[in-house]
C-alpha cells in the first residue's frame, strides 16, 4: 500500500482516544441559563442576579449545532442528548431537534430537563423526533423539593412534565434522574421508587458529584449506590440486570416481582471512565472530552472564521485522538481531593 492510501485510510478510521475510546455520545448544552438554583449545580451565591450568562448571540445557533453533528456523526457520535442549564428555556427547541432528528447516523436523540417546562413542550418534542428524555426529579417531598431546587421549583410542576411525557410517549421511554445527598433527600429514595414501580418509567439513582467547583462537595454528602441498592431491595428484592452495551454508565437492577427496573450512577463509589465515550458541547460552542474538564476547544470561533468541513471534521478527530480524560478514576486515586474545573451548566450533565 503506498504511503499516501496508508495516511487516506488513516485519517477515515473512527478515532480512538488515548486509552482506546471511541467516541459515541455527544452532550449539547443548549442553554446556560436555568429557572432552577439546586445547590450541588448552580447554587444562589455564585448564581445569583448578578451573575452574567452567555449573550444571545454568544450561544451557538441552530445552524451550527446541527452542523457539528452532522460532522460528528461519520467519527462514530451515534447518540446525542441536548442539556443544560434547562434546554427547554432555548427558543424554539423542537425545530433543533427536528433537525438533529434527519442527521445520517443518529440513532439516538434524547433530552435531560428539570421538567418544570415539559407539559406545555411534550408533545412538539415528540411529534419533533425526540426519542428519548430523562426528568431530573430528587424527591416527592414538596417542600424539600422546593428547596433542593435552590427556593425556584415547584414539584407539582414537575410531575405533571412526567405525567404528559408518559401520556405521549417517546420511543425509548421517560426515566427519571435522582441525586442523592446524604442527610439532605436519602430518607425520601423509597417513597420514589414506590411511585415509580410499575410504570415503566424507570428511576435512576446518581451519587452526588464534585461537578464545578462552587457546591462545596465533600465525600461525606456522597450515598454509595451499592448502600441505597441494600436499602431498597431488603423493600423489594432486586436482581441484576446485564448490561446491554460495553460501556454503559447505569447499573441496572429489575424487581424481583415484575415491576419494571431501576438504576444507579456509581461515578464516585465505581467510576467507569474506561468505557466513557462520551464528548461535551458547551452552549457558547466549546468541546470538552470530560464532565470535570478544565479546558474546551473553541469550535464557535472556527466556524464564524469561515472555516470548512474537513477542517472541523480534522480539529474533532483531533480532539478525541489527544483525550486522555479519566478523572473520576483519578478522583478515587487522590481519595476524593478536587481539581478545577469547568462549570455543569455550561457542558450539562
Ligand atoms: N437542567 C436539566 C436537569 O436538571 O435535568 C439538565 C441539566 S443538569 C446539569 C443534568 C443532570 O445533572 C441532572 O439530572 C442533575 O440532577 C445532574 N446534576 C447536577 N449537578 C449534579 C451533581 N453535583 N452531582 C450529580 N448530578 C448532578
Ligand atoms: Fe438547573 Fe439542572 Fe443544574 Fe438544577 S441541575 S440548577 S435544574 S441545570
Ligand atoms: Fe468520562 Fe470524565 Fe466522567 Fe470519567 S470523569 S466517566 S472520563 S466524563
Amino acid at each position: 500500500m503506498n504511503i499516501m492510501r496508508a495516511s487516506h485510510q488513516a485519517s477515515t478510521m473512527l478515532p480512538l482516544d488515548r486509552h482506546g475510546r471511541p467516541l459515541h455520545d455527544l452532550r449539547i448544552s443548549v442553554m446556560d441559563r436555568c429557572n432552577f438554583r439546586c445547590p450541588y449545580c448552580m447554587p444562589e451565591s455564585t448564581y445569583g442576579e448578578h451573575f452574567t450568562f452567555l449573550r444571545n448571540d454568544e450561544r451557538l445557533d441552530f445552524d451550527e449545532i446541527a452542523r457539528l453533528c452532522r460532522l460528528a456523526a461519520p467519527l462514530g457520535v451515534s447518540k446525542l442528548r441536548l442539556t443544560g442549564g434547562e434546554p427547554l428555556l432555548r427558543p424554539h427547541l423542537a425545530e433543533l431537534v427536528a433537525r438533529l432528528r434527519r442527521v445520517e447516523g443518529i440513532t439516538d436523540l434524547a433530552m435531560t430537563t428539570n421538567g418544570v417546562l415539559l407539559a406545555r413542550h411534550a408533545s412538539e418534542l415528540r411529534d419533533a423526533g425526540l426519542d428519548r428524555i430523562t426528568v431530573s426529579l430528587d424527591t416527592l417531598d414538596p417542600a424539600l423539593f422546593h428547596r433542593m431546587s435552590g427556593g425556584r421549583g415547584a414539584l407539582e410542576d414537575v410531575l405533571a412534565g412526567i405525567e404528559a411525557a408518559q401520556a405521549v410517549g417517546f420511543a425509548h421511554g421517560v426515566k427519571i434522574n435522582t441525586v442523592v445527598q446524604r442527610g439532605v433527600n436519602e430518607h425520601t429514595v423509597l417513597e420514589l421508587v414506590e411511585r415509580f414501580r410499575g410504570t415503566g418509567t424507570v428511576v435512576r439513582f446518581i451519587e452526588y458529584m464534585d461537578v464545578g467547583n462552587h457546591n462545596a462537595w465533600s465525600a461525606d454528602d456522597v450515598v454509595p449506590s451499592q448502600a441505597l441498592i441494600e436499602r431498597i431491595g431488603a423493600r423489594w428484592p432486586l436482581q441484576p440486570v446485564p448490561p446491554k452495551y460495553a460501556g454503559e454508565v447505569a447499573t441496572r437492577y429489575r424487581f424481583a416481582d415484575g415491576a419494571g427496573e431501576i438504576g444507579t450512577i456509581a461515578s464516585i463509589s465505581q467510576p467507569f471512565c474506561g468505557g466513557c465515550t462520551r464528548a461535551r458541547l458547551s452552549s457558547e460552542g466549546k468541546l470538552y472530552t470530560c464532565l470535570f474538564a478544565a479546558h474546551g476547544t473553541d469550535l464557535r470561533s472556527l466556524m464564524r472564521e469561515g472555516a470548512g468541513d474537513d477542517a472541523i471534521t480534522q480539529r474533532l478527530r483531533e480532539v478525541w485522538l489527544h483525550r486522555s480524560d479519566r478523572y473520576s478514576e483519578e478522583r478515587a486515586e487522590r481519595h476524593g481531593r478536587r481539581k478545577r474545573k469547568i462549570e455543569m451548566h455550561y457542558i450539562g450533565g
